[in-house]
């Protein structure tokens, strides 16, 4: 469903992403792990257009957009309209939930699905209700985000995400604001939706989770593509030092 192509991401003179090249299966998990400013945030952003790459192709479900450029920095975009329809494939967990203050949690999740996806009501509140089920939150729906615990806070932010039923989903570190002991109910939410073949590109450092629930992990160094394979071949077979020396400095 997803495929990404020598994609490329400069800011100024300074190269972010190289040539970064990979593709994902419906139903597939990957974990996307690396140092801190290797360019994991930078790489989900592109993905769903909050940045625009430099250079590069992706491919989601069959539509592509390439950006081709000859001057670095200066990408150009083939076919605006396609980043409306790519943003609606991707849905985005960030690690701050930004959930709207002053609505409640089901006013939360239907906003985007009356505004965006032009939802009557009715059918808005049907379809949050079932996501914040998934998400075990349904019975917090008038609640204000103020009145819950980060973890809350997440799992609503993910349903909101859901209820959008994106084809992928990114999460860029979606367990990092909260305290440890909240950890555990966002990574079980993920493991859920893992479980029932949701296709998910997360980059965390909960190495233990990544291992568990991945059918690969990408490791990112200085924004090249270091290693992409299976969790077990990965941790058995580091591709080269850095790699062992990241995995070993997190576990
Ligand atoms: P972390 O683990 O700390 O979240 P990361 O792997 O997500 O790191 P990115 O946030 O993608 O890394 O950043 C990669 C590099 O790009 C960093 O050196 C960062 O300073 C730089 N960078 C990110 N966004 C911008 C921007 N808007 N302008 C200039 N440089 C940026
Ligand atoms: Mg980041």
């Amino acid at each position: 469903v997803l495929k990404v192509h020598e994609l490329s991401k400069a800011f100024g003179a300074v190269r972010i992403l190289n040539d970064v090249t990979f593709q994902m299966a419906e139903g597939e998990v990957i974990s996307l792990i690396g140092a801190s400013g290797s360019g994991k945030s930078t790489l989900l952003r592109c993905i769903n257009f909050l940045e625009t790459p430099t250079s590069g192709r992706i491919e989601v479900m069959g539509d592509a957009i390439s950006i081709t450029s000859n001057r670095p920095g200066k990408g150009e975009i083939t076919n605006r309209a396609k980043i409306r329809l790519f943003r609606q494939r991707t849905g985005m967990v960030f690690q701050s939930f930004n959930l709207w203050p002053h609505r409640t949690v089901i006013g939360n999740v239907t906003e985007a699905l009356v505004y965006v996806l032009g939802k009557g009501r009715r059918e808005a509140e049907d379809m949050a209700l079932s996501a914040l089920s998934k998400v075990g939150m349904a019975e917090f729906r008038d609640r204000y985000p103020s009145q819950l615990s980060g973890g809350q806070q997440q799992r609503v932010a993910i349903a909101r995400v859901l209820a959008m039923r994106p084809k992928i989903m990114l999460f860029d570190e979606p367990t990092s604001a909260l305290d440890p002991e909240l950890v555990g109910e966002v990574l079980k939410v993920i493991r859920t939706l893992a479980e029932e073949g949701a296709t998910i590109l997360l980059v965390t450092h909960e190495m233990r989770f990544a291992r568990d629930v991945s059918n690969r992990m990408i490791f990112l160094r200085k924004g090249m593509l270091e290693q992409d394979d299976a969790p077990e071949e990965l941790f058995r077979n580091p591709a080269s030092e850095a790699v062992k020396r990241f995995l070993s400095s997190v576990m």
